[in-house]
């Protein structure tokens, strides 16, 4: 029987830790966020994360455009929060409007504020080994795979989805970290083969109960990103937690794993963020 990875409790330590970062500040960081439309997902999303801030003491600014905002009255938003001293972070809620080609907005933000780390530029270095602003949900990942105690360094990873936002920044950061990592999408044939070569295992589909018990290795890790609401109203995961639960070492609930510490990661790139606006530039 596993151990469960409990991303709730890890992601109030760190809020604990960043509100005492947050008090040393002449004035408090602040997160300007974006909202197109009103999915009722996004707002709850939207909801945590300001109440995240709150708690913290980083103030936020919410812009809530209607979901028929033109792609050009988006980007004139980011351009004004750009050039406000007071902002820090500028936060464009996924998923944008279908007309809106979501990477010309986020690359519009100043990469200094993208504290999602979404801008090309923020990839770009985390690709090429030499990271500044690190993608929430990937370094929520590799702050649960540290809280397993079990180093990278050597051991196989496997990251199930290639996105750019999750699955892709995930397998980077465990590669860094010395992991030999496979990725896995929609097209791999025999999936369960793969997962399980996995001491780490990181899912991040959106494909409910997509692993199950037998395509996974005794005593691996097991990090579940993703998020899917079921019939009944119910969030569930990437992964069959009863079945997998009695086969792996550690194991990330859904809801209260890896959701928590990417909310805990926003608020950390907005403190950093802030931390940085003070240092002279050279
Ligand atoms: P996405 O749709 O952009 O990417 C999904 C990836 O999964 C793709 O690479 C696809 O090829 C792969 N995939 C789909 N079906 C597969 C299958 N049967 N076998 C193998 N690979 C398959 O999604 P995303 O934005 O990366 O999000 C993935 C999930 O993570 C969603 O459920 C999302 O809600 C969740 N998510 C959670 C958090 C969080 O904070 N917990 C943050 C971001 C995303």
């Amino acid at each position: 029987m596993s151990t469960l990875l409990d991303g709730a409790g890890i992601a109030r330590d760190i809020r604990a830790q960043l509100a005492a970062r947050v008090a040393r500040l002449p004035q408090p960081p602040c997160l300007a966020v974006l909202l197109a439309g009103d999915a009722a997902a996004s707002r709850i999303y939207v909801r945590n994360k300001i109440r995240a801030c709150a708690e913290v003491g980083v103030a936020s600014e919410l812009v809530e455009l209607p979901g028929t905002v033109s792609e050009s009255e988006l980007q004139q938003h980011i351009e004004y929060l750009n050039a406000q001293e007071r902002v820090h972070g500028i936060l464009v809620q996924l998923p944008l409007p279908a007309h809106i080609a979501a990477q010309n907005c986020i690359d519009l933000i100043a990469p200094a504020k993208d504290v999602d780390g979404l801008h090309t530029h923020n990839l770009g270095a985390l690709f090429a080994g030499a990271p500044r602003v690190l993608p929430c949900t990937a370094a929520a990942v590799m702050e649960l795979v540290r809280a397993s105690g079990v180093d990278p360094r050597g051991r196989r990873a496997v990251v199930v989805g290639a996105s750019n936002i999750v699955g892709k920044p995930a397998a980077m950061l465990l590669l860094q970290k010395g992991a030999t990592v496979t990725i896995c999408n929609s097209k791999t044939v025999d999936l369960g083969a793969v997962t399980r070569e996995a001491d780490i295992l990181v899912t991040a589909t959106g494909r409910p109960k997509l692993v199950t018990r037998t395509m996974v290795k005794s005593g691996a890790v097991v990090i579940d990103v993703g998020i899917s609401r079921m019939a009944d109203g119910r969030l569930c995961g990437d992964v069959d937690f009863q079945g997998v639960a009695e086969v792996a070492s550690r194991i990330t609930p859904v809801p209260g794993g890896v959701g928590p510490m990417t909310i805990a990661m926003l608020v950390a790139n907005t403190v950093a963020a802030a931390e940085a606006a003070l240092r002279p530039h050279c």
